[in-house]
């Protein structure tokens, strides 16, 4: 298939890429550069260096069949001090590239959702139909989209599906995470043991966890690329459909972390800190739907075996 990948330079967006290159599809990379790196996209793709706002040209030279859809801000603190980006690049950038795709008749999209559009859960393991109550501008912005999409199924005969990614973590293809501003925990941690800082901070040891420390549910980015690669040809026209993407296991902060020393070998010193804002408790995913119905299953659940792919390729930078 002819296929435009939005936010192709990112890390997500980029390990994508060469997942579909390798299953024989055509592709062009569509991304400003604004947070993702030229040298990131895969030989074999194209790379158009413009914004979502400016998309229309390219997908009208292009002609794509579908596009996949990851180019967005994501940073949850900067969304509560700075919601305009948010809104103008993930809603407005988003709605820009919808419109280009109308223009050309290209009525296929996979888009980039999160479990962030949830907020705080009612029960665990949190399913597709959980209420949806963002507790961050990122999250609202990505449910804003997520909401466009329904509506173009409806009106315009999209065939649509957004994946509600949990914590997506290591690398496949060479290609691993790589972030001006890094916030996550597992490259945090890597950092530390490769000596580009000196600890890192554990937000709260005072959560109703076993440990005490949060519990998230860690997605290998090599099973999130599989879930694009069955999630591209499966809605028909005039459907939207919503999967979660989460591993269905959680592990704290604690166990990640010790994962880490354990793959590193390095002792990673850690300093307690206050609970971040936000931040809930658990986040663990239902994948039941994507499992049942488009027989996705993770090849990569094991926790050291993500943070390990996550250091090599850390390491070969
Ligand atoms: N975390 C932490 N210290 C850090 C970064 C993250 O204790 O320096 C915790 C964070 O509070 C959360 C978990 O690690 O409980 C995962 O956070 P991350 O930012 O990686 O992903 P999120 O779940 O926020 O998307």
């Amino acid at each position: 298939m002819r296929v435009l990948v939005a936010g192709g330079a990112g890390y997500i967006g980029s390990v994508v890429t060469a997942a579909l290159l390798s299953d024989g599809h055509e592709v062009t990379v569509l991304d400003d550069l604004s947070t993702g790196h030229a040298d990131a996209v895969p030989e074999g793709a194209a790379l158009a260096e413009v914004s979502l706002h400016d998309s229309a040209p390219v997908l009208a030279d292009v002609r794509p069949e579908a596009v996949l859809h990851f180019a967005a801000r994501s940073l949850v603190g900067v969304s509560q001090q700075q919601p305009e980006d948010y809104w103008s690049t993930n809603v407005g950038g988003s709605l820009a590239l919808l419109e280009s795709m109308r223009a050309v008749d290209c009525r296929r999209i996979v888009f980039s959702s999160t479990a962030a559009t949830y907020g705080e859960p009612d029960a665990l393991p949190i399913r597709e139909d959980a209420p949806t109550r963002p507790t961050n501008t990122y999250g609202a912005s990505k449910l804003a989209v997520d909401h466009m999409l329904t509506s173009y199924a409806v009106a315009h005969g999209f065939a649509a599906v957004s994946l509600r990614y949990f914590n997506v973590a290591g690398a496949a293809f060479g290609l691993g995470e790589r972030h001006a501003t890094e916030t996550h925990l597992i490259p945090l941690a890597l950092q530390v043991a490769a000596g580009q800082r000196g600890s890192l901070t554990v937000f709260g040891r005072d959560y109703p966890t076993p440990d005490g420390t949060c519990i998230r549910d860690y997605v290998h980015v090599a099973d999130l690329a599989d879930a694009h690669l069955l999630a591209l040809p499966a809605p028909s026209a005039g459907e939207h459909r919503v999967y979660n993407l989460g591993n269905g296991t959680g592990f704290s902060v604690q166990e990640v972390l010790d994962a880490a020393r354990e793959v590193t070998g390095h002792a990673i010193p850690t300093t307690d800190g206050p609970r971040r804002a936000g931040d809930p408790a658990q986040l663990v995913a239902s994948s039941d739907r994507i499992r049942a119905e488009l027989g996705w299953t993770p090849r990569h659940p094991d926790l050291v075996g993500i943070v390990s792919d996550a250091w090599t390729v850390a390491q070969a930078r």
